[in-house]
C-alpha cells in the first residue's frame, strides 16, 4: 500500500486527507502538525473568537469523529524537520524519519514580527495566527486596553474592528494612505478607511513606525519615525504573514516566498512532492504566472486538485481567487485580483447606513476583480462571469 505523509495539519492538509478519502484513495496516510491542538480554522480567531461569540472547540475543523473518519495516522504536536526528496524521507522533531511515496507540503505561513531586540517579546505585544495567539489576545482585550495595531491589511483591521466592537479605543498604523491597498485597491481602500472612521476607529495613516516603546517589560505605545509616540497598551501587529519552509531548506525544492510549484501544485524539480495552501507558490495558468494566496478558499481547491491528481486525475488550479473579510459586522467579498493603475466602476453605491457597494475593477479591455459589501447577490454573477471569462472592461461594454 503506498504512503501519503501530509505535514501541515491546518485547512489545506486536513482538506486535503477528507478530499483523499473523498477521491477514493485507500493510501496509508500520516497528518503531521506541530500544534498540539485538534485542526481548526483561522478565520474565527479574528471575528467570534476575539468577540467571545465563540470558544476554541467552536473553531475546530473536525470533531472526534470527522478526525477518526480520515483514516489517517494523526501525529500532532511534531515538526517536520527536513526532507531528503532521493530517499523521500521527512525527518520528524522526534527524531523519526517517516518514508513517503507522496509527500503533501501544507505548513502554511506565520505572522510576520517586528524585530523585539535582545529584551524578548514585551506584555502587550501581540500577532493574530494560532488559537493561542487568540485566545491570548482576547485576554488582553479583556482588561480593557488602549489598543494600537500596526498594519492597515486584512488581519489588522480585522483586529481592530473587534477591538472597536468590544468598545474599545482603538488605533490603526500604517505608512500607506489608505487601508487593505494590496487586496482591493486605492480607490474602493478608501472605503474601507470610511467604514473604519464611522466605526470610532482612528487611523494614522501614512506614518512611519519605528518601533514599540516599552517600560518595565510592557509595551506603552508605538513611536513613530516623526518621535512621536502614540500611547497603547496592547500593540497588535498585523504586517502580513511569512512561509514555513526553513524545513525546506537543502531539501532541492525551489523556495521564494513559499515552495514553487506548476500548475498542479506539484514542487517543481523533485518526484512525489505537491504542496497546498499559504505556502504554495504556484503557476496560476490563467494569470500565467506564479502567484501564492493567504485566502481560506484556495486552500481548500488546492486540496481538492491534489487528491484528484494523486488519485490518477491531475487537475490544476486556476481559479479566479475569492477571500471575504467582515469588519464592523459587514462583510467584504473579493473575487480576482486588483493590479496598480486599475479603474474602478461602482455598479452599486449606497452611502448607507448601511454602506453598500460593488465595485467592479478593471484595465486593458479586461475585468481583473470584483469588491462588494452588503451586494452579494449581484457580486456573485459578477464572479461567475470572471469565472466564465465573460467579463470585459469597461463593464458597460458588455
Ligand atoms: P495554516 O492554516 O497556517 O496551517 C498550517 C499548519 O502547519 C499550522 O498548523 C502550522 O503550525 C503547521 N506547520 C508549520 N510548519 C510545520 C512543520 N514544519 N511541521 C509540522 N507542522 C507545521 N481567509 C479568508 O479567505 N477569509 C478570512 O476571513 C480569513 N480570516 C483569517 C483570519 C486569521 C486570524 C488568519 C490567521 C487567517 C485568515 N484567513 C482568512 C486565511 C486562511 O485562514 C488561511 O488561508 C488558511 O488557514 C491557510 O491554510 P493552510 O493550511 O495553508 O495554513
Amino acid at each position: 500500500m503506498s504512503h501519503i505523509v501530509v505535514v501541515g495539519a491546518g485547512l489545506a492538509g486536513v482538506r486535503t486527507v477528507q478530499a483523499l478519502r473523498r477521491e477514493g484513495s485507500g493510501a496509508s496516510v500520516t497528518l503531521v502538525g506541530d500544534e498540539l491542538h485538534p485542526p481548526y480554522d483561522r478565520p474565527p480567531l479574528s471575528k467570534d473568537l476575539l468577540l467571545g461569540k465563540s470558544e476554541p472547540d467552536d473553531v475546530r475543523l473536525l470533531d472526534d469523529a470527522g478526525l477518526a473518519g480520515l483514516e489517517a495516522q494523526l501525529r500532532l504536536g511534531v515538526s517536520a524537520t527536513a526532507l531528503d526528496t532521493d530517499r523521500r524521507v521527512v525527518t520528524l522533531s522526534s527524531g523519526e524519519a517517516l518514508r513517503y511515496d507522496e509527500l503533501v507540503i501544507a505548513t502554511g505561513a506565520r505572522a510576520r514580527q517586528l524585530p523585539h531586540g535582545e529584551s524578548g517579546t514585551p506584555a502587550g505585544l501581540h500577532v493574530l495566527r494560532s488559537l493561542e495567539d487568540a485566545m491570548a489576545l482576547r485576554d488582553a482585550f479583556a482588561e480593557g486596553p488602549r489598543v494600537a495595531v500596526i498594519g492597515g491589511g486584512v488581519i489588522g483591521c480585522e483586529v481592530a474592528s473587534s477591538a472597536s466592537m468590544l468598545g474599545l479605543p482603538v488605533v490603526i498604523i500604517d505608512s500607506l494612505p489608505v487601508l487593505m491597498q494590496r487586496v482591493v485597491g486605492d480607490v474602493v481602500a478608501e472605503r474601507v478607511a470610511a467604514l473604519h472612521r464611522g466605526a470610532g476607529v482612528e487611523l494614522r495613516l501614512g506614518a512611519t513606525v519605528a518601533g514599540v516603546d516599552t517600560e518595565g517589560g510592557r509595551v506603552r505605545g508605538v513611536r513613530l519615525a516623526t518621535g512621536e509616540v502614540v500611547p497603547a497598551d496592547v500593540v497588535v501587529v498585523g504586517i502580513g504573514a511569512v512561509p514555513n519552509v526553513e524545513w525546506l531548506e537543502g531539501s532541492g525544492l525551489t523556495l521564494d516566498d513559499g515552495v514553487v510549484s506548476d500548475e498542479f501544485l506539484a514542487a517543481v524539480g523533485v518526484d512525489g512532492v505537491h504542496v497546498v495552501g499559504d505556502v504554495a507558490r504556484w503557476h496560476h495558468l490563467g494569470y500565467g504566472e506564479a502567484v501564492r494566496a493567504e485566502h481560506w478558499t484556495a486552500a481548500t481547491e488546492h486540496a481538492t486538485a491534489v487528491a484528484k491528481t494523486l488519485t490518477g486525475t491531475p487537475t490544476s488550479v486556476a481559479e479566479i481567487p475569492y477571500a471575504w473579510t467582515d469588519q464592523h459586522g459587514r462583510r467584504f467579498q473579493i473575487a480576482g485580483h486588483v493590479r496598480p493603475g486599475d479603474e474602478v466602476v461602482f455598479v452599486v453605491d449606497e452611502a448607507g447606513p448601511p454602506v453598500k457597494f460593488l465595485a467592479l475593477v478593471g484595465s486593458g479591455g479586461e475585468q481583473h476583480a470584483a469588491v462588494s459589501i452588503g451586494a452579494a447577490p449581484l457580486f456573485v454573477k459578477e464572479r461567475m462571469k470572471m469565472r466564465r471569462g465573460e467579463a470585459t472592461w469597461p463593464p458597460e461594454a458588455r
